[in-house]
């Protein structure tokens, strides 16, 4: 058989463990073959089809000619002061997203990327102002996993002792996702889902459901979706505690209102794996930040289980927004949480890297946009 193209081989960093389990069917092998690769790819972080010892040199063969294992090429890679970690990844056409790693004391997050641009168009984000240009398929949303994971150096633990069997359940670099890179998950479904699956599978990385955090700007229809197909832990972004002024924050409010938003949240809290829901409120200055809106926020969610996360804006020049001040933000925060609702800061990370959240910008046609925003800078995430 002649070597396939590129294109005709099959991404193995995207199939989940039914898809995986099938190929290998397909194929001649036995099913836990398919387990077998899944844990060379996802917990020994293995791109070398050849080092797969334990299977058979014909299956090596055939996995050479007609399979992959291909993570998007990394364009930068960039180490913030504070060890805050951004990788800028080539997804082909001219477009490019963003992964960032944030080591904290005993784990480390991975914020990822599930669209090239966005279609939602928030007003504060400069992610949506690029406009939408693709959704990733799940190999490219797993492949910034797997790249991290082999970059932060946990392949090298997880390879010192190939024949201890526990060498690749610890060391893992990555403990934490959070889908709060480039893009709407939820306006790109069946690939996060699939991403999801793999993250969470005993054979893939083994996360906890409520280690890994989607991020929505409030695809309702969708949200049911997961909830019945995978529940993980739920970001919602509100950045409104009304309908007028978070048509105009969230376009996306305008076909899904906050009263069916809440309502959805209700639904999603009875198979969650935690038992709140995030809400993230970017504060901007003037725009969503006084003390009517505070009042309005907590009838708003007077009856959905939640903790509040306060994102200080990073202003970006064609916003035309600025960030509430520390002192606004802090009463802000202060109403809330003397209502009763856990309310949070987010706190800066990756300041001088550019690695905040709703900064990811991935065009890297535009090179001189991108070295403009890389010397100014933002903030970051923090728990979720
Ligand atoms: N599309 C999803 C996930 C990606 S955005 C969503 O909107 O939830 C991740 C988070 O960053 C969201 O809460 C988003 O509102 C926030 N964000 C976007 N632009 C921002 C900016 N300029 N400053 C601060 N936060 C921003
Ligand atoms: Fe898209 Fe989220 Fe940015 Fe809105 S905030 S434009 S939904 S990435």
């Amino acid at each position: 058989m002649t070597e396939g193209s590129a294109i005709d081989r099959i991404d193995l960093l995207g199939l989940d463990r039914s898809a995986m389990v099938g190929l290998c069917r397909e194929w001649g092998e036995k099913p836990f073959r398919g387990q077998q690769l899944m844990r060379w790819l996802h917990r020994r972080f293995e791109s070398e089809f050849d080092s797969m010892t334990d299977l058979a040199k014909g299956f090596r063969q055939t996995l050479s000619e007609r399979a992959t294992i291909s993570a998007p090429p990394v364009i930068s890679d960039h180490l913030s002061a504070d060890g805050t970690r951004k990788w800028l990844l080539d997804v082909g056409q001219g477009n490019a997203v963003e992964t960032v790693f944030i080591p904290e004391s005993g784990r480390g997050t991975l914020c990822v990327s599930t669209q090239a641009g966005c279609a939602v168009n928030c007003l504060f984000c400069s992610t949506g102002k690029q406009g939408f240009a693709r959704n990733l398929s799940a190999g490219e949303i797993v492949g910034q996993l797997w790249l991290a994971n082999r970059l932060v150096g946990a392949r090298k633990a997880a390879l010192a002792d190939p024949d201890d069997e526990q060498a690749d359940e610890h060391d893992r670099a990555v403990t934490n996702v959070v889908f709060m890179g480039m893009g709407e998950p939820l306006l790109n479904y069946e690939p996060t889902l699939a991403a999801i699956r793999i993250m969470l599978d005993d054979h893939g990385y083994g996360l906890s459901r409520r280690r890994v955090t989607v991020s929505t700007s409030g695809v309702v229809p969708m949200m049911d979706r997961l909830r019945d197909d995978q529940p993980v832990a739920l970001a919602v972004s509100l950045h409104a505690p009304n309908d007028g002024l978070r048509d105009r924050l969230v376009p996306l409010n305008r076909k899904y209102p906050l009263a069916e938003l809440m309502a959805a949240c209700r639904r999603y809290l009875e198979r969650a794996p935690r038992d709140f829901i995030t809400f993230e409120y970017v504060m901007l200055d003037g725009v969503n930040d006084g003390d009517e809106h505070a009042r309005q926020l907590l009838d708003l969610v007077r009856d959905v289980p939640c903790k509040l996360n306060l994102i200080p804006f990073n202003p970006f020049p064609a916003a035309g927004l600025g960030r509430s001040s520390p002192e606004r933000i802090r009463g802000f925060a202060a109403r809330l949480a003397d209502a009763g609702i856990v309310t949070t800061v987010r706190r800066t990370r990756g300041d001088d890297i550019d690695a905040a959240c709703g900064q990811l910008a991935g065009d890297i046609l535009d090179r001189t946009r991108l070295v403009q925003r890389t010397e100014r800078s933002p903030i970051m995430m923090e728990r979720v």
